[in-house]
């Protein structure tokens, strides 16, 4: 696998051509970055439990009958996925008011919403990802009307099944940033859920306390990135399919 191609390098992922035509191979690093890359640094094994909670969540979510880019886990760091046509568009869902909705709205963080709200983004880091509305995705082409809905659609049930797999664990999904493509079948053109569900996308608070358990820990020099990260892969049981110890047979005293 030395050899492969590089297709595309983000702050936090890599992707490689995958083993078929269609497919590609997505490797989580342990960059992390915030403030539009302002702030740098790396935290050994992030990308390992990143790629670890967004592939339990991917197939959960198969499971549910969302449809997304992942095919399978390969190793660790890495999962197989299709490759699709990437709308520019990133979509946060939101249930409780933190980060840039207190700043734009002056809401105090922690203020329960009255409803779910979705809000778009257009993905450009030389613009600092500015807020937009349906008229620019419209009339920018960058989505029809059509594949709006099937976003808005498709992000407010992951809402309700990612939330539930939280609250079941003690957790609340208090917002969330997800990334849909086109996928191209025989039987015509899908929107799927794309990129990762994880730490590093989600604020996720720990029930009772609200103790921060996600990519805020980064940014608000918190501390405690990668065992807040460990806590919530171990209450998701994401380690629990893992192979029963292979150590071999050890000296029963
Ligand atoms: N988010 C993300 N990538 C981005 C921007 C936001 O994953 O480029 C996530 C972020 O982690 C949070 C949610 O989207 O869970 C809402 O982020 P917000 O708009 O409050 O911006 P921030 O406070 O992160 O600047």
């Amino acid at each position: 696998m030395k050899n492969r191609k590089r297709i595309y390098e983000g702050k936090a992922k890599l992707l490689y051509e995958g083993p078929e035509p269609g497919t590609l191979v997505q490797h989580f690093k342990d960059d992390a970055t915030a403030f539009n890359n302002k702030k740098h640094e790396i935290i050994e094994g992030k990308g390992v439990l990143n790629n670890r909670i967004s592939e339990f969540i991917f197939t959960r979510l198969n499971q549910f009958g969302i449809p997304t880019h992942f095919i399978r886990a390969l190793n660790m760091r890495e999962q197989l996925i299709r490759e699709v046509n990437i709308i520019p568009i990133e979509v946060v869902v939101r249930n409780i008011a933190a980060g840039s909705i207190c700043k734009r709205l002056g809401l105090k963080e922690g203020t329960e919403l009255p409803r779910s709200i979705v809000e778009f983004f257009y993905k450009s880091d030389k613009l600092g990802d500015p807020m937009i509305c349906e008229e620019h995705i419209t009339a920018f082409g960058w989505a029809t009307p059509q594949e709006i809905d099937d976003i808005m659609s498709l992000s407010l049930r992951i809402n309700d099944l990612v939330g539930g797999l939280f609250i079941a664990v003690g957790m609340r999904l208090v917002d969330f940033k997800l990334e849909f493509g086109r996928l191209y079948k025989d039987d015509g053109m899908h929107i799927v859920l794309a990129d990762e569900i994880s730490p590093d996308t989600c604020r996720i608070w720990n029930f009772g306390n609200d103790e921060k358990m996600d990519k805020d820990r980064f940014r608000e020099e918190l501390g405690g990135l990668a065992d807040a990260y460990r806590e919530v892969a171990t209450r998701l049981g994401v380690f629990a399919g893992d192979k029963a110890d292979v150590r071999g047979p050890q000296l029963v005293r």
